[in-house]
């Protein structure tokens, strides 16, 4: 499958992107992979984006485009691809559109998971995260709780609502999400390719995914 995910931070593009590349071995692309890879085998590519990470400066476009195009044409891709997180923009969209035309790969499906926003808001503002930097599990104080007095069942450290995820962090998040990448909705209803999908148990996105791509 050649599938692009859009969906609100906490909509599952990540989850649902796991278990279609587990289905069929269409590989997981998402920009923050494509960035740790280049930058931990020190590609010039990698080097380059290193010094905007570095002084803490957004990486340009033009390097995530150049960084995708070089990932698109590894040989993994040939099984299939999840575009999971990406593009974000409607600029990324369009560059996409010219680099996936110029690569001869032609998109099957553009999935928007659309999951309410008071459901968006309970699945983050009750996740906890190990606060050891190389243990990093996720808990759920509601499905998955982490121990009685707060802390990590695995290493016996805080868990902690990460800054990230607090209520007003998240509504902020989502503003951000609806005025950059929402109108990624209606560019591909336009190309005839966006299917909306009311996201909430994941397996259940996952068929209905499938479904949509045998059509
Ligand atoms: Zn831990």
């Amino acid at each position: 499958m050649r599938v692009v995910l859009l969906g609100a931070p906490g909509a599952g593009k990540g989850t649902i992107a796991n278990l279609l590349s587990e289905h069929d071995g269409s590989v997981q692309i998402s920009t923050g992979d494509i960035l740790r890879a280049a930058v931990n085998e020190g590609t010039e590519l990698g080097k380059e984006a290193k010094e905007y990470m570095g002084r803490g400066d957004l990486v340009p476009d033009s390097l995530i485009m150049s960084m995708m195009e070089a990932r698109l044409q590894a040989e993994d891709c040939e099984k299939g691809l999840i575009l999971d997180g990406f593009p974000r923009t409607i600029p990324q969209a369009e560059e996409l559109k010219k680099l996936l035309e110029r690569l001869g790969i032609a998109l099957d499906l553009v999935v928007n998971l659309d999951v309410p926003k008071e459901v968006i808001l309970d699945r983050l503002t009750t996740r906890r995260t190990c606060s050891n930097p190389d243990c990093q599990a996720i808990y759920n104080i509601k499905s998955n709780p982490p121990t009685e007095d707060g802390r990590c069942k695995i290493c016996g450290s805080p868990a902690i609502q990460r800054d990230d995820e607090t209520e007003e962090a998240i509504m902020n998040r989502l503003d951000t999400y609806n005025e950059k990448t929402a109108p990624l909705i209606s560019f591909y209803q336009q190309e005839g390719l966006l299917k909306s999908i009311l996201s909430l148990k994941s397996q259940e996105t996952v068929e209905k995914i499938k479904a949509a791509l045998q059509t």
